[in-house]
Formats: structure tokens, sequence, C-alpha cells
């Protein structure tokens, strides 16, 4: 079969100039209560820390109705973010459908939603001291949730080396040290995750993924309020702040610090954990 020549046709700039539209107008999404989760964190104290070292991962649990937060410590880091149903593995963060509802990058009153069939709030993100950054000049922006996680199998196949501390076999040491199986049991586990502090976006003339040097600061922080009771894993990516390389021991890397924050009793009201979704699951049949 030779080449095929394409020719553009004679109304393709007609085409081109078509508008585009939504693909999921998200205004129908359930309200989030972020007034009530404001003034129960006001009330919150600290019942647990986890410090996550470099090219490194490690693994949390979170009740519903508490919260956690995310912190840079000593030096610009970005972070590869699992989120778990505590009691049900299966119910996984989703990314993708995470991105079609929100765009690709979450910020403060965005949510990660769980896999199918359950496709429900996992996590409301209460606050954001990135949330200034925005959209660069670049199409950059942070927390993406249109990357995977680095891991070995690209880097063997890119690189042509076998390099042990991607954030994906990072996760999975990690889930397998929570759980107490081997790491062939963990791995199906581990996910497409929320990169944490990274600054990425779609190069606007190849559409290639990009990264470059998060803007993060020691002191920044992401806080998330646990819709469900939560098993988490955050990796600090072999990238560093991600200016360079990752897959590699070449960038400077920092620890990540995961705090959890309990409410005063009541200070939820009524509040329950999200329903799984309705759909019926016929099929059609
Ligand atoms: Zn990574």
């Amino acid at each position: 079969m030779t080449k095929q020549e394409i020719t553009a046709p004679a109304d393709a700039a007609a085409r081109r100039a078509v508008a585009p539209v939504i693909c999921y107008p998200n205004e129908t999404l359930p309200t989030v209560a972020m007034d009530l989760y404001h003034a129960a964190r006001e009330t919150a104290q600290k019942v647990d820390e986890v410090l996550v070292p470099p090219r490194d991962a490690r693994s949390f649990t979170v009740p519903q109705g508490q919260f956690f937060r995310i912190t840079s410590v000593e030096g610009p880091q970005v972070g590869d973010l699992n989120l778990w149903n505590a009691k049900d593995l299966g119910e996984r963060f989703y990314s993708g459908k995470t991105r079609a509802l929100h765009g690709t990058h979450l910020t403060a009153g965005e949510q990660m939603w769980s896999s199918f069939p359950t496709l429900r709030p996992m996590a409301t993100i209460t606050a954001d001291t990135l949330g200034w950054y925005g959209i660069d000049e670049f199409g950059g922006s942070v927390h993406d949730v249109i990357g995977t996680r680095c891991d070995p199998y690209t880097g063997k196949l890119l690189k042509g080396v076998d390099y042990h501390n991607c954030c994906h076999s990072n996760l999975t040491r990690a889930l397998a040290d929570h759980l107490g199986v081997s790491l062939a049991e963990a791995e199906p586990h581990v996910h497409d995750v929320l990169n944490v502090f990274m600054c990425t976006g779609f190069t606007r003339d190849t559409g290639q993924y990009f990264m470059k040097a998060s803007p993060v600061r020691p002191g920044d922080y992401l806080e998330f309020f646990a819709e469900i009771d939560l098993v988490g894993a955050l990796s600090a990516c072999p990238g560093g702040d991600c200016s360079s390389e990752h897959t590699s021991d070449a960038a400077a890397c920092y620890p990540l610090l995961v705090e959890v924050f309990a409410p005063a009793d009541g200070a939820l009201g009524d509040r329950q954990p999200p329903a799984v979704n309705t759909y019926d699951r016929s099929h059609g049949r």
C-alpha cells in the first residue's frame, strides 16, 4: 500500500472555523457544600501526619468527613496522588472522567471522581495556595489530570534503562506495604494520578504533553475534604520540580508532607457521604 496523499478540501478553513462546544457542561453537578466544609475546617485538629521521602511514596488513610493537606516542604517538589475507597480498592480515582468534568487542571471547589460504576466524588479540593496561577502564556497550569504517572515501562521504552523510583513503582511499593501484599498484587491497583503542584500543558504546535518548573514553594499546599473513607498514596516524583527530566536521579528532590485534620464533632451537621451513581447498569438489556 502506498502512502496516501492527503490534500485539504476546498472548505477546510470553514470546517476549522466551527466553534467548539463543551463536551460535559458541568452546571448540573451537585452543589459542593464549600461553606460547610470551610466552617468545619475552622474547628479541625491535626490527627496524623506522614512525611513522604524524596523519590519514594507513602500511604495514608483519611476517614470520610476529615481533611488532608499536602504541603511543599524544603524545596519545590511535585507529587503524584492516588486515592482508593478504603473499603473497596476497586473504587479508585478516575483521572480521565475528572478531566472531562472539570478540565485539565484542578483547583479549589473541584472534585476527584471515582471509577465506574460508582462515579462519585471521592475528595473535594478545599484550598489551593497556587490558585493564583491560572493558565500561563504556554497553556500551562498546575495540579493536572492530563498526565499519567512516570513509570519504569515508558522509561525502558524510551531510554532503555531500568529505573526503580518512578512514581508508579513508588506508589506500588507504598500500597503493597499498606496492604501487606506482594508488589505483583498491589501494582494493578495503581492508577493515573492527580499531579499535585506539577505545571503542565499541551504544546500548541504539536499537541505534546509538556512540563515546566513548578511554581510551588515551601509552604504552599493543596487541601482536600475526604467525601468517603480513603486510602491515599503520594509519591514525591523523581522529577523534583519537573523543570528538566524525570525517570532518573538527576533532579533535585524534596519531601512532601501529608497532614490529616479532624473537625469537631457535629461540625458537619447531618452531612452524609455521597451515594454511588444511580445508573441501573442494565446497559440496554
Ligand atoms: Zn513522577
